[in-house]
């Protein structure tokens, strides 16, 4: 099949309408929402049996590998609205000297650094800004703690659309710049993500733009959801014990959760499923805080801090949706420290060599302690998120330094 095939062909979408995540009210497809009257998530809802005709497993075999693969199970109906860098499908890479260390089975890192603009972003923004460009939007803002609104200038810039983001005065510098140079609009404000959602909000009316917030439009969920789906097909449909993400809004285990839902519902795999482990820093721990308190929704949480920008997410509007599939999953919720996810990243990207974000070094972090503490057993399967490129993210110095002019002492060069 030719390479592109994915953005270019004719292919059904089965969308038939959407769902209020909470009351379960239908919106009609193909109109600009935000969020449902009763101020929760929309979820996406599609004609499965339409699907169970249009897509079998061995039709997805034969298409190129990117995440427009699933389009029958996607809400963009004219390839002509797909906004594509190209995409791929992001490897599995089993950390066997991790898992040695524990005496256990090598936990799998799904490596979403591979993606356009280095983070799993890219799934959720490229879905949400093609259909923006389906339902004629042409100005969008958002607040976001880096990655999301790389990926939101980069697509933005590929769709002519105007893009405007607002992020913590203390987002990793490379992001900031890369927002910039993918030609968003950028500002540093002095608060935390939810500071930046505000200003979103409230500019709504006088700057006439679409409000691109994590959950509060209906389609970057659609884009992470194909995490779940691809992740099973990589694993031949075999479910995996446990899946360990880096919770900060929700939409991926939200879309993952999702997912197999869509894949039981198409005969793809049975009513079995993964245990969802959500995991966050111990600095900004509202859904493990939730969690053990036993509560449907998670308040607030104070003076949130941690190295894990992706994650510093004090207040999530799904909430309930991620808390939800935790518990119907047999899962959990962990928050880990972050010296321990610094120590982490540094040791597994030696002995792995794997460079791991610090968000996905947080799940590598909860799968040992969850190992050494027998929540997880030491033979599962278990998948671990690492969400972004290590590479956007501030590493230790090295600074070793020879003057060639002097003789090499090579016995201090093996020592180093
Ligand atoms: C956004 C982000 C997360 C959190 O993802 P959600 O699906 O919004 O919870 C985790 N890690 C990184 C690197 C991120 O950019």
């Amino acid at each position: 099949m030719h390479y592109d095939d994915n953005l270019t062909a004719a292919r059904p979408s089965f969308v038939t309408h959407l769902e209020c995540s909470e009351t379960g009210e239908a919106y009609q497809a193909d109109q600009i929402h935000g969020l449902s009257r009763a101020g929760k998530p929309l979820l996406v809802r599609y004609d499965l049996d339409g699907v169970r005709g249009a897509l079998t497993k061995d039709i997805l075999a034969d298409r190129p590998r990117d995440l427009w693969r699933w389009r029958e199970l996607l809400p963009v109906r004219d390839a002509a609205n797909i906004v594509s860098l190209g995409g791929a499908e992001t490897p599995l890479i089993p950390l066997p000297r991790l898992g040695a260390r524990h005496g256990a089975a090598a936990p799998i890192a799904k490596d979403e650094g591979r993606l356009p603009t280095g983070s799993f972003k890219a799934r959720g923004l490229v879905m949400a800004v093609s259909m923006a460009k389906a339902l004629g939007i042409t100005r969008i803002a958002m607040p976001t703690n880096g990655n999301a609104g790389a990926a939101l200038a980069a697509y933005c810039a590929a769709a002519g659309i105007e893009a405007f983001v607002f992020c913590p005065d203390d987002t990793p510098e490379v992001n900031v710049r890369e927002i910039a140079l993918q030609g968003a609009k950028v500002w540093r404000v002095n608060g935390l993500i939810g500071d930046c959602g505000a200003i979103v909000g409230a500019g709504k009316e006088p700057m006439g733009w679409f409000d691109l917030s994590t959950l509060k439009e209906p389609y970057r969920i659609e884009g992470k959801k194909t995490m779940g789906l691809e992740l099973l097909e990589q694993l031949d449909w075999q479910v995996p014990d446990a899946i360990f993400y880096p919770t900060g809004g929700g939409t991926g285990l939200i879309g993952m959760w999702k997912a197999f839902t869509e894949l039981e519902a198409l005969g793809f795999i049975g009513s079995e499923r993964p245990r969802m482990i959500a995991v966050q820093a111990s600095g900004c721990a509202p859904i493990v805080r939730a969690w053990e308190a036993g509560e449907r929704h998670a308040a607030k949480w104070e003076d949130a801090h941690t190295v894990a920008a992706g994650i510093r997410v004090p207040a999530a509007i799904g909430d309930f949706l991620i808390l939800d599939a935790v518990r119907d999953s047999g899962g959990l919720a962990m928050a880990v420290d972050d010296a321990d996810i610094i120590a982490a990243r540094d040791r597994i990207a030696a002995e792995d060599g794997l460079l791991l974000c610090p968000e996905g070094a947080a799940t590598a972090v909860a799968w040992e302690q969850a190992v050494d503490q027998g929540l997880v057993g030491r033979q599962d399967r278990c998948v671990l998120f690492n969400c972004a490129t290590g590479l956007k993210y501030p590493m230790p110095a090295a600074d070793a330094w020879l003057d060639r002019h002097q003789p090499a002492d090579w016995a201090a060069i093996a020592a180093a």
